[in-house]
Protein backbone atom coordinates (compact mmCIF):
# COMPACT_ATOMS: atom_id res chain seq x y z
CA UNK A 1 0.00 0.00 0.00
CA UNK A 2 1.30 3.40 -1.08
CA UNK A 3 0.80 5.91 1.68
CA UNK A 4 0.59 9.44 0.32
CA UNK A 5 3.01 11.90 1.53
CA UNK A 6 1.50 14.72 4.37
CA UNK A 7 1.06 17.53 2.58
CA UNK A 8 -0.51 21.09 3.17
CA UNK A 9 -2.78 20.06 0.21
CA UNK A 10 -3.32 16.73 1.45
CA UNK A 11 -4.13 18.85 5.32
CA UNK A 12 -6.42 21.07 3.69
CA UNK A 13 -8.54 18.58 2.31
CA UNK A 14 -8.74 16.65 5.69
CA UNK A 15 -9.58 20.03 7.18
CA UNK A 16 -12.90 20.52 4.52
CA UNK A 17 -13.90 16.61 4.89
CA UNK A 18 -13.90 16.10 8.79
CA UNK A 19 -14.39 19.42 10.16
CA UNK A 20 -16.07 21.48 7.13
CA UNK A 21 -13.52 24.15 7.11
CA UNK A 22 -12.45 25.77 4.10
CA UNK A 23 -9.30 27.21 5.28
CA UNK A 24 -6.44 26.95 8.11
CA UNK A 25 -6.39 29.93 10.12
CA UNK A 26 -3.13 32.09 9.15
CA UNK A 27 -1.37 30.52 12.18
CA UNK A 28 -2.39 27.40 12.11
CA UNK A 29 -1.37 26.08 8.20
CA UNK A 30 2.37 27.31 9.65
CA UNK A 31 2.16 25.01 12.51
CA UNK A 32 0.68 22.27 10.69
CA UNK A 33 2.99 23.22 8.02
CA UNK A 34 6.21 22.47 10.70
CA UNK A 35 4.75 19.27 11.87
CA UNK A 36 4.15 17.65 8.68
CA UNK A 37 7.59 18.36 8.17
CA UNK A 38 8.51 16.64 11.14
CA UNK A 39 9.98 19.26 13.31
CA UNK A 40 9.29 19.88 16.39
CA UNK A 41 7.05 23.10 17.13
CA UNK A 42 6.20 25.02 19.43
CA UNK A 43 2.70 26.99 18.94
CA UNK A 44 1.48 29.98 20.76
CA UNK A 45 -2.11 30.55 20.33
CA UNK A 46 -4.56 32.69 22.16
CA UNK A 47 -7.39 30.72 23.50
CA UNK A 48 -10.02 29.93 20.99
CA UNK A 49 -7.11 30.19 18.44
CA UNK A 50 -7.44 26.60 17.11
CA UNK A 51 -4.78 24.64 18.64
CA UNK A 52 -6.59 21.71 18.81
CA UNK A 53 -6.67 21.35 15.00
CA UNK A 54 -2.84 21.76 14.83
CA UNK A 55 -1.94 18.54 15.99
CA UNK A 56 -5.43 16.56 15.18
CA UNK A 57 -4.81 17.21 11.45
CA UNK A 58 -1.12 16.01 11.75
CA UNK A 59 -2.19 13.18 13.89
CA UNK A 60 -4.55 11.67 10.96
CA UNK A 61 -1.44 12.57 7.83
CA UNK A 62 1.17 10.96 9.73
CA UNK A 63 1.61 6.95 10.63
CA UNK A 64 0.72 6.10 13.84
CA UNK A 65 -0.39 7.46 17.13
CA UNK A 66 -0.90 10.58 18.40
CA UNK A 67 -0.50 10.84 22.12
CA UNK A 68 -1.98 14.33 23.28
CA UNK A 69 -1.38 15.30 27.12
CA UNK A 70 -3.53 17.57 28.43
CA UNK A 71 -4.23 18.17 31.88
CA UNK A 72 -8.21 18.85 32.06
CA UNK A 73 -10.41 15.28 32.49
CA UNK A 74 -13.59 17.54 31.64
CA UNK A 75 -11.88 18.98 28.42
CA UNK A 76 -10.26 15.72 27.33
CA UNK A 77 -13.86 14.00 27.31
CA UNK A 78 -14.93 16.62 24.87
CA UNK A 79 -12.46 16.94 22.48
CA UNK A 80 -12.97 13.13 22.38
CA UNK A 81 -16.27 12.94 21.96
CA UNK A 82 -16.37 15.47 19.03
CA UNK A 83 -13.67 13.91 17.08
CA UNK A 84 -15.86 10.72 17.50
CA UNK A 85 -18.23 12.28 16.07
CA UNK A 86 -16.82 13.81 13.06
CA UNK A 87 -15.46 9.97 12.69
CA UNK A 88 -12.16 10.60 13.55
CA UNK A 89 -10.35 7.65 15.39
CA UNK A 90 -9.50 8.93 19.22
CA UNK A 91 -9.95 7.73 22.50
CA UNK A 92 -9.16 9.21 26.05
CA UNK A 93 -7.43 7.30 29.36
CA UNK A 94 -7.75 9.18 32.52
CA UNK A 95 -8.64 7.95 36.26
CA UNK A 96 -12.73 8.11 35.43
CA UNK A 97 -12.81 4.69 34.06
CA UNK A 98 -12.56 1.25 35.13
CA UNK A 99 -9.79 -0.67 34.58
CA UNK A 100 -11.18 -2.87 31.95
CA UNK A 101 -12.34 0.26 30.23
CA UNK A 102 -8.48 1.01 30.20
CA UNK A 103 -7.53 -2.18 28.74
CA UNK A 104 -9.98 -1.88 25.70
CA UNK A 105 -8.32 1.42 25.03
CA UNK A 106 -5.05 0.74 25.30
CA UNK A 107 -5.97 -2.87 23.08
CA UNK A 108 -7.21 -0.35 20.23
CA UNK A 109 -3.88 1.49 20.29
CA UNK A 110 -1.87 -1.47 19.95
CA UNK A 111 -3.90 -3.03 17.06
CA UNK A 112 -3.69 0.47 15.36
CA UNK A 113 -7.31 1.59 15.54
CA UNK A 114 -6.31 4.87 17.22
CA UNK A 115 -5.28 8.27 15.87
CA UNK A 116 -5.27 10.30 18.72
CA UNK A 117 -4.88 8.92 22.60
CA UNK A 118 -5.70 11.80 24.71
CA UNK A 119 -3.89 11.50 28.64
CA UNK A 120 -3.53 13.58 31.32
CA UNK A 121 0.19 14.39 32.43
CA UNK A 122 -0.12 11.99 35.44
CA UNK A 123 -0.78 9.03 33.58
CA UNK A 124 2.77 9.23 31.89
CA UNK A 125 4.21 8.54 35.32
CA UNK A 126 2.64 5.18 35.56
CA UNK A 127 5.83 2.08 34.54
CA UNK A 128 3.01 -0.01 32.91
CA UNK A 129 2.00 2.99 30.95
CA UNK A 130 5.24 3.71 29.26
CA UNK A 131 5.89 -0.33 28.94
CA UNK A 132 2.49 -0.53 26.79
CA UNK A 133 2.93 2.81 24.87
CA UNK A 134 7.33 1.75 23.90
CA UNK A 135 5.82 -0.63 21.76
CA UNK A 136 3.88 1.18 19.59
CA UNK A 137 4.54 3.36 16.61
CA UNK A 138 4.05 6.68 17.89
CA UNK A 139 3.97 9.61 15.81
CA UNK A 140 3.54 13.00 17.82
CA UNK A 141 3.57 13.52 21.83
CA UNK A 142 1.07 16.71 21.31
CA UNK A 143 1.46 18.62 24.48
CA UNK A 144 -1.34 20.93 25.31
CA UNK A 145 -1.43 23.71 28.19
CA UNK A 146 2.11 23.70 28.04
CA UNK A 147 2.71 26.52 30.11
CA UNK A 148 2.29 23.97 32.84
CA UNK A 149 5.61 22.70 33.07
CA UNK A 150 6.89 26.08 34.11
CA UNK A 151 7.77 27.27 37.73
CA UNK A 152 7.08 30.92 36.11
CA UNK A 153 3.71 30.65 34.52
CA UNK A 154 0.63 30.77 36.43
CA UNK A 155 -0.51 26.86 36.55
CA UNK A 156 2.56 25.29 37.50
CA UNK A 157 1.97 21.25 37.26
CA UNK A 158 5.13 18.98 38.57
CA UNK A 159 3.50 15.54 36.30
CA UNK A 160 4.55 17.95 33.04
CA UNK A 161 8.14 17.34 34.20
CA UNK A 162 7.49 13.78 33.30
CA UNK A 163 6.80 14.75 29.56
CA UNK A 164 10.55 14.48 28.33
CA UNK A 165 11.93 11.67 30.18
CA UNK A 166 8.28 9.40 28.45
CA UNK A 167 9.37 10.23 25.43
CA UNK A 168 12.99 9.80 25.84
CA UNK A 169 11.92 6.10 26.87
CA UNK A 170 9.51 5.29 23.17
CA UNK A 171 10.58 3.20 21.10
CA UNK A 172 11.40 5.99 18.33
CA UNK A 173 11.29 9.63 19.11
CA UNK A 174 8.04 11.16 17.74
CA UNK A 175 7.54 14.76 16.97
CA UNK A 176 6.92 16.70 20.42
CA UNK A 177 4.33 19.89 19.78
CA UNK A 178 3.52 22.21 22.46
CA UNK A 179 1.42 24.86 22.50
CA UNK A 180 -0.42 27.47 24.95
CA UNK A 181 -2.08 30.39 24.55
CA UNK A 182 0.01 32.15 27.40
CA UNK A 183 3.88 32.43 26.91
CA UNK A 184 6.15 34.78 28.01
CA UNK A 185 9.87 35.11 26.65
CA UNK A 186 11.03 32.92 30.14
CA UNK A 187 8.19 30.31 29.97
CA UNK A 188 8.71 29.61 26.58
CA UNK A 189 12.33 29.08 27.61
CA UNK A 190 11.23 26.64 30.11
CA UNK A 191 8.78 24.76 27.76
CA UNK A 192 11.59 24.68 24.99
CA UNK A 193 14.06 23.60 27.93
CA UNK A 194 12.31 20.99 30.08
CA UNK A 195 10.20 19.23 27.76
CA UNK A 196 13.11 18.75 25.74
CA UNK A 197 12.09 20.11 22.32
CA UNK A 198 14.93 19.41 19.59
CA UNK A 199 15.39 22.59 17.89
CA UNK A 200 11.58 23.65 17.53
CA UNK A 201 9.92 25.52 15.38
CA UNK A 202 8.04 28.44 17.54
CA UNK A 203 5.47 30.18 16.15
CA UNK A 204 3.34 33.10 18.08
CA UNK A 205 0.06 34.22 16.11
CA UNK A 206 -2.60 35.99 16.75
CA UNK A 207 -2.53 37.11 20.15
CA UNK A 208 -3.99 40.45 18.77
CA UNK A 209 -7.15 39.44 18.22
CA UNK A 210 -8.83 41.63 15.89
CA UNK A 211 -12.24 41.81 16.84
CA UNK A 212 -11.54 42.19 20.89
CA UNK A 213 -11.97 45.99 22.06
CA UNK A 214 -10.04 46.06 25.69
CA UNK A 215 -10.73 48.81 27.80
CA UNK A 216 -9.41 49.53 30.83
CA UNK A 217 -11.57 51.48 33.18
CA UNK A 218 -10.67 53.72 36.19
CA UNK A 219 -12.01 54.87 39.24
CA UNK A 220 -15.40 53.36 38.12
CA UNK A 221 -18.18 52.86 40.10
CA UNK A 222 -17.89 49.37 39.60
CA UNK A 223 -21.40 48.37 40.84
CA UNK A 224 -23.15 50.70 38.66
CA UNK A 225 -21.14 50.35 35.85
CA UNK A 226 -21.96 46.70 35.92
CA UNK A 227 -25.86 47.01 36.53
CA UNK A 228 -26.06 49.66 33.32
CA UNK A 229 -23.75 47.51 30.84
CA UNK A 230 -25.36 44.19 31.67
CA UNK A 231 -28.93 45.77 31.29
CA UNK A 232 -27.54 47.85 28.11
CA UNK A 233 -26.41 44.84 26.88
CA UNK A 234 -29.43 42.24 28.15
CA UNK A 235 -29.65 39.93 24.85
CA UNK A 236 -26.18 38.94 24.73
CA UNK A 237 -23.80 36.63 26.34
CA UNK A 238 -21.18 37.69 28.99
CA UNK A 239 -18.84 36.87 31.46
CA UNK A 240 -17.88 38.70 34.81
CA UNK A 241 -15.24 37.75 36.75
CA UNK A 242 -14.65 38.77 40.26
CA UNK A 243 -11.48 38.20 42.43
CA UNK A 244 -13.62 36.41 45.55
CA UNK A 245 -16.59 34.15 46.07
CA UNK A 246 -17.83 37.05 48.30
CA UNK A 247 -18.09 39.49 45.56
CA UNK A 248 -19.66 36.74 43.35
CA UNK A 249 -22.51 36.10 45.21
CA UNK A 250 -22.97 40.06 45.56
CA UNK A 251 -23.19 40.85 42.22
CA UNK A 252 -24.84 37.87 41.36
CA UNK A 253 -27.72 38.71 43.55
CA UNK A 254 -27.68 41.87 42.22
CA UNK A 255 -28.33 41.00 38.83
CA UNK A 256 -31.14 38.43 39.80
CA UNK A 257 -32.96 41.98 41.32
CA UNK A 258 -32.67 43.91 38.80
CA UNK A 259 -34.21 40.75 36.96
CA UNK A 260 -31.13 39.86 34.43
CA UNK A 261 -31.36 36.41 32.95
CA UNK A 262 -27.72 35.84 35.96
CA UNK A 263 -26.02 32.41 37.19
CA UNK A 264 -22.67 31.83 38.68
CA UNK A 265 -19.85 29.90 39.18
CA UNK A 266 -17.34 29.02 42.09
CA UNK A 267 -15.26 26.88 43.57
CA UNK A 268 -17.85 26.77 46.73
CA UNK A 269 -20.68 25.65 45.01
CA UNK A 270 -21.55 21.98 44.88
CA UNK A 271 -20.83 20.22 41.29
CA UNK A 272 -24.24 19.92 40.42
CA UNK A 273 -24.91 23.60 40.97
CA UNK A 274 -21.83 24.74 39.31
CA UNK A 275 -22.76 22.09 36.34
CA UNK A 276 -26.06 23.49 36.02
CA UNK A 277 -24.61 27.27 35.61
CA UNK A 278 -22.22 25.50 32.91
CA UNK A 279 -24.91 24.11 30.72
CA UNK A 280 -27.32 26.90 31.76
CA UNK A 281 -24.74 29.47 30.21
CA UNK A 282 -23.82 27.29 27.42
CA UNK A 283 -27.67 27.42 26.41
CA UNK A 284 -28.33 30.60 26.70
CA UNK A 285 -30.86 30.16 29.62
CA UNK A 286 -28.56 32.31 31.73
CA UNK A 287 -26.78 35.57 29.84
CA UNK A 288 -24.54 36.96 32.22
CA UNK A 289 -22.46 34.17 34.22
CA UNK A 290 -20.43 35.74 37.36
CA UNK A 291 -17.75 33.95 38.15
CA UNK A 292 -14.22 33.40 40.26
CA UNK A 293 -11.38 32.43 37.70
CA UNK A 294 -12.70 28.73 38.13
CA UNK A 295 -14.60 29.23 35.28
CA UNK A 296 -14.09 28.79 32.08
CA UNK A 297 -11.48 25.99 31.29
CA UNK A 298 -12.66 24.32 28.72
CA UNK A 299 -15.57 26.73 28.05
CA UNK A 300 -15.91 26.48 24.18
CA UNK A 301 -18.79 29.35 24.05
CA UNK A 302 -18.50 30.84 20.95
CA UNK A 303 -20.65 33.97 21.20
CA UNK A 304 -19.52 34.96 24.32
CA UNK A 305 -19.67 38.93 23.65
CA UNK A 306 -18.27 40.36 26.63
CA UNK A 307 -15.71 39.33 29.37
CA UNK A 308 -16.05 41.96 32.22
CA UNK A 309 -12.93 42.05 35.06
CA UNK A 310 -14.28 43.55 38.25
CA UNK A 311 -11.19 43.25 39.98
CA UNK A 312 -7.71 43.48 38.20
CA UNK A 313 -6.12 39.63 37.60
CA UNK A 314 -3.15 38.87 38.42
CA UNK A 315 -1.13 38.58 35.69
CA UNK A 316 -1.21 39.49 32.43
CA UNK A 317 -1.30 35.66 31.73
CA UNK A 318 -4.68 34.96 33.31
CA UNK A 319 -5.97 38.33 32.56
CA UNK A 320 -5.35 37.40 28.42
CA UNK A 321 -6.74 33.94 28.91
CA UNK A 322 -9.54 35.21 30.57
CA UNK A 323 -10.80 38.23 28.36
CA UNK A 324 -9.86 35.65 25.32
CA UNK A 325 -12.93 33.70 26.13
CA UNK A 326 -14.83 36.85 24.33
CA UNK A 327 -15.57 36.55 20.66
CA UNK A 328 -14.21 33.61 19.97
CA UNK A 329 -16.96 33.19 16.81
CA UNK A 330 -14.81 36.02 15.74
CA UNK A 331 -17.58 38.99 15.87
CA UNK A 332 -16.77 42.21 17.44
CA UNK A 333 -16.74 41.70 21.55
CA UNK A 334 -15.91 43.99 24.36
CA UNK A 335 -12.96 42.72 27.23
CA UNK A 336 -13.51 45.30 29.99
CA UNK A 337 -11.40 45.59 33.14
CA UNK A 338 -12.59 47.73 35.75
CA UNK A 339 -9.34 49.07 38.04
CA UNK A 340 -9.38 50.04 41.04
CA UNK A 341 -6.37 50.96 43.59
CA UNK A 342 -7.85 48.05 46.14
CA UNK A 343 -7.35 45.04 43.45
CA UNK A 344 -3.77 45.66 43.98
CA UNK A 345 -4.32 45.22 47.82
CA UNK A 346 -5.90 42.04 47.19
CA UNK A 347 -3.42 40.29 44.99
CA UNK A 348 -0.36 41.03 46.86
CA UNK A 349 -2.57 39.85 50.26
CA UNK A 350 -3.31 36.70 48.05
CA UNK A 351 0.65 36.37 47.15
CA UNK A 352 2.06 36.67 50.79
CA UNK A 353 -1.18 34.18 51.62
CA UNK A 354 0.33 31.49 49.31
CA UNK A 355 3.61 28.91 50.93
CA UNK A 356 6.18 29.51 48.42
CA UNK A 357 9.92 30.25 48.07
CA UNK A 358 11.15 33.82 47.83
CA UNK A 359 12.10 33.42 43.93
CA UNK A 360 8.53 32.48 43.09
CA UNK A 361 7.15 35.29 45.32
CA UNK A 362 9.49 37.87 43.67
CA UNK A 363 8.11 36.50 40.20
CA UNK A 364 4.62 37.11 41.08
CA UNK A 365 5.40 40.16 42.66
CA UNK A 366 6.67 41.22 39.15
CA UNK A 367 3.89 40.22 37.00
CA UNK A 368 1.50 41.96 39.00
CA UNK A 369 3.25 45.32 38.44
CA UNK A 370 3.16 44.35 34.97
CA UNK A 371 -0.35 44.20 35.08
CA UNK A 372 -0.81 47.23 36.97
CA UNK A 373 1.37 48.85 34.59
CA UNK A 374 -0.89 47.67 32.14
CA UNK A 375 -3.88 49.34 33.51
CA UNK A 376 -2.45 52.66 33.68
CA UNK A 377 -0.80 52.77 30.36
CA UNK A 378 -2.17 55.54 27.99
CA UNK A 379 -0.16 53.01 25.18
CA UNK A 380 -2.51 50.82 22.73
CA UNK A 381 -3.72 48.51 25.33
CA UNK A 382 -3.75 45.67 22.50
CA UNK A 383 0.30 46.45 21.18
CA UNK A 384 1.06 46.42 25.21
CA UNK A 385 -0.34 43.02 25.64
CA UNK A 386 1.83 42.13 21.94
CA UNK A 387 4.55 43.37 23.66
CA UNK A 388 3.94 42.06 26.87
CA UNK A 389 4.00 38.39 25.30
CA UNK A 390 7.13 39.12 22.94
CA UNK A 391 5.08 38.98 19.50
CA UNK A 392 7.89 39.97 17.31
CA UNK A 393 6.68 42.16 14.64
CA UNK A 394 6.10 45.87 14.55
CA UNK A 395 2.76 46.43 16.42
CA UNK A 396 -0.16 49.44 14.97
CA UNK A 397 -2.32 50.60 17.13
CA UNK A 398 -5.85 49.04 17.24
CA UNK A 399 -7.76 51.64 16.85
CA UNK A 400 -10.26 49.95 19.23
CA UNK A 401 -8.88 50.01 22.56
CA UNK A 402 -9.90 52.52 25.42
CA UNK A 403 -6.24 53.71 25.00
CA UNK A 404 -7.11 54.20 21.28
CA UNK A 405 -10.25 55.58 21.51
CA UNK A 406 -9.56 57.95 24.05
CA UNK A 407 -10.17 61.50 23.08
CA UNK A 408 -9.29 63.60 25.88
CA UNK A 409 -6.29 65.66 25.42
CA UNK A 410 -3.18 64.67 26.11
CA UNK A 411 -1.67 67.28 28.62
CA UNK A 412 1.76 68.47 28.95
CA UNK A 413 2.57 67.44 32.37
CA UNK A 414 6.33 68.09 32.30
CA UNK A 415 5.99 70.52 35.32
CA UNK A 416 4.30 68.37 37.77
CA UNK A 417 6.77 65.12 36.90
CA UNK A 418 9.28 67.47 37.66
CA UNK A 419 7.93 67.95 41.41
CA UNK A 420 7.52 64.14 41.62
CA UNK A 421 10.62 62.97 40.67
CA UNK A 422 12.65 65.52 42.58
CA UNK A 423 10.69 65.24 45.53
CA UNK A 424 11.48 61.54 45.46
CA UNK A 425 14.83 62.08 45.06
CA UNK A 426 14.29 64.43 47.88
CA UNK A 427 12.97 61.14 49.78
CA UNK A 428 16.02 59.11 48.88
CA UNK A 429 13.97 57.01 46.84
CA UNK A 430 12.91 54.64 49.82
CA UNK A 431 9.21 55.37 50.53
CA UNK A 432 6.32 54.03 48.55
CA UNK A 433 3.60 55.60 46.20
CA UNK A 434 1.14 57.20 48.80
CA UNK A 435 3.95 58.64 51.08
CA UNK A 436 5.35 60.68 48.24
CA UNK A 437 1.98 61.94 47.36
CA UNK A 438 1.47 62.72 51.33
CA UNK A 439 4.56 64.81 51.00
CA UNK A 440 3.72 66.67 47.60
CA UNK A 441 0.37 66.97 49.55
CA UNK A 442 1.20 68.90 52.46
CA UNK A 443 -0.15 66.54 53.99
CA UNK A 444 0.22 66.77 58.10
CA UNK A 445 0.27 63.28 58.13
CA UNK A 446 1.98 62.05 61.66
CA UNK A 447 4.44 59.69 59.70
CA UNK A 448 5.14 62.56 57.40
CA UNK A 449 5.96 64.87 60.44
CA UNK A 450 7.85 62.41 61.91
CA UNK A 451 10.18 61.94 59.17
CA UNK A 452 10.75 65.68 59.13
CA UNK A 453 9.58 65.54 54.99
CA UNK A 454 7.95 68.62 55.91
CA UNK A 455 10.90 70.47 55.93
CA UNK A 456 11.84 69.44 52.18
CA UNK A 457 11.66 72.10 49.38
CA UNK A 458 8.97 69.75 47.86
CA UNK A 459 6.54 69.50 50.57
CA UNK A 460 3.22 70.92 49.67
CA UNK A 461 4.05 71.85 46.25
CA UNK A 462 1.01 69.86 44.64
CA UNK A 463 -1.21 70.93 47.56
CA UNK A 464 -3.93 71.57 44.97
CA UNK A 465 -4.69 68.36 43.73
CA UNK A 466 -6.06 65.53 46.10
CA UNK A 467 -3.65 63.28 47.39
CA UNK A 468 -5.79 59.97 45.15
CA UNK A 469 -4.67 62.23 41.99
CA UNK A 470 -1.23 62.61 42.65
CA UNK A 471 -0.93 58.78 43.38
CA UNK A 472 -2.32 58.55 40.21
CA UNK A 473 -0.10 60.36 38.10
CA UNK A 474 2.52 58.71 39.89
CA UNK A 475 1.21 55.35 38.57
CA UNK A 476 0.98 56.75 35.40
CA UNK A 477 4.80 57.01 35.43
CA UNK A 478 5.71 53.93 36.76
CA UNK A 479 3.56 52.52 33.50
CA UNK A 480 5.12 54.36 31.53
CA UNK A 481 8.53 54.12 32.60
CA UNK A 482 9.78 56.91 34.03
CA UNK A 483 9.80 55.46 37.79
CA UNK A 484 10.15 51.84 38.87
CA UNK A 485 8.40 50.50 41.58
CA UNK A 486 10.68 47.56 43.99
CA UNK A 487 9.49 44.24 44.59
CA UNK A 488 7.74 43.06 47.07
CA UNK A 489 4.37 43.90 49.62
CA UNK A 490 6.00 47.46 50.36
CA UNK A 491 7.21 48.49 46.91
CA UNK A 492 9.42 51.84 46.62
CA UNK A 493 9.05 54.11 43.77
CA UNK A 494 12.62 54.77 42.60
CA UNK A 495 13.60 57.39 39.88
CA UNK A 496 14.48 55.44 36.34
CA UNK A 497 16.51 57.35 33.19
CA UNK A 498 13.91 58.54 31.77
CA UNK A 499 12.94 60.47 35.36
CA UNK A 500 16.50 61.96 35.02
CA UNK A 501 15.90 63.37 31.41
CA UNK A 502 12.49 65.40 32.70
CA UNK A 503 14.66 66.59 35.34
CA UNK A 504 17.04 68.13 32.95
CA UNK A 505 14.46 69.69 31.16
CA UNK A 506 15.40 67.33 27.86
CA UNK A 507 12.39 65.05 27.55
CA UNK A 508 8.74 66.29 28.12
CA UNK A 509 5.61 64.16 29.60
CA UNK A 510 2.52 64.02 28.46
CA UNK A 511 -0.29 62.62 30.16
CA UNK A 512 -4.19 61.51 29.22
CA UNK A 513 -6.02 63.78 31.81
CA UNK A 514 -7.89 61.59 34.46
CA UNK A 515 -10.85 62.86 35.20
CA UNK A 516 -10.30 65.59 37.94
CA UNK A 517 -10.42 67.86 34.92
CA UNK A 518 -10.79 71.09 37.48
CA UNK A 519 -7.98 70.17 39.46
CA UNK A 520 -5.66 70.14 36.49
CA UNK A 521 -7.13 73.44 35.06
CA UNK A 522 -6.33 75.16 38.11
CA UNK A 523 -2.60 74.97 37.45
CA UNK A 524 0.03 74.62 40.06
CA UNK A 525 -0.01 77.20 42.86
P1 LIG B 1 -8.09 26.57 21.44
O1 LIG B 1 -7.78 25.14 21.80
O2 LIG B 1 -6.93 27.28 20.83
O3 LIG B 1 -8.72 27.36 22.55
P2 LIG B 1 -9.99 25.37 19.68
O4 LIG B 1 -9.11 24.41 19.03
O5 LIG B 1 -10.95 24.90 20.72
O6 LIG B 1 -9.15 26.57 20.27
O7 LIG B 1 -10.78 26.16 18.55
C1 LIG B 1 -11.61 27.25 18.85
C2 LIG B 1 -12.76 27.36 17.89
O8 LIG B 1 -12.33 27.75 16.58
C3 LIG B 1 -13.48 26.04 17.73
O9 LIG B 1 -14.86 26.28 17.74
C4 LIG B 1 -13.00 25.55 16.38
O10 LIG B 1 -13.92 24.68 15.80
C5 LIG B 1 -12.83 26.84 15.60
N1 LIG B 1 -11.83 26.72 14.51
C6 LIG B 1 -10.58 26.23 14.63
N2 LIG B 1 -9.92 26.26 13.45
C7 LIG B 1 -10.78 26.78 12.55
C8 LIG B 1 -10.68 27.07 11.13
N3 LIG B 1 -9.57 26.83 10.43
N4 LIG B 1 -11.76 27.61 10.54
C9 LIG B 1 -12.88 27.88 11.25
N5 LIG B 1 -13.04 27.61 12.56
C10 LIG B 1 -12.01 27.07 13.22
ZN1 LIG C 1 -5.47 50.24 20.72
Amino acid sequence: MSVQAPTLERAQDLLQKFYGYPDFREGQKKIVASMLEGNDTLGIMPTGGGKSICYQIPALLHEGLTIVVSPLISLMKDQVDALTTMGIAAAYINSTLSGREVNDRIRAARNGDLKLLYVAPERLELDWFRDEMAQLPISCVAVDEAHCVSQWGHDFRTSYLAVAPFVDGLYERPIVAAFTATATPQVMDDIVRLLRLRSPETFVTGLGRPNLAFSVLRGEDKRSFLLNYTREHEGESGIIYAATRKDVDDLYQRLCDAGMAAGRYHAGMTDQERADSQEGFLYDDIRVIVATNAFGMGIDKSNVRYVIHYNMPKNMEAYVQEAGRAGRDGDPSQCILLFGPQDIVTQKFLIEQNPQDEDRKRNDYRKLQQMVDYCYTTRCLRSAQLEYFGEAEEHEACGICSSCTDERELVDMTIDAQKIFSCIHRMRERYGVSMVASVLKGSRNKKVLQYGFDSLPTYGVMGNRTEKEIAEIINVLVSEGYLMLSEGQYPVVRLQQLAAEVLRGQRKVMQRVVRHATAFASGAG
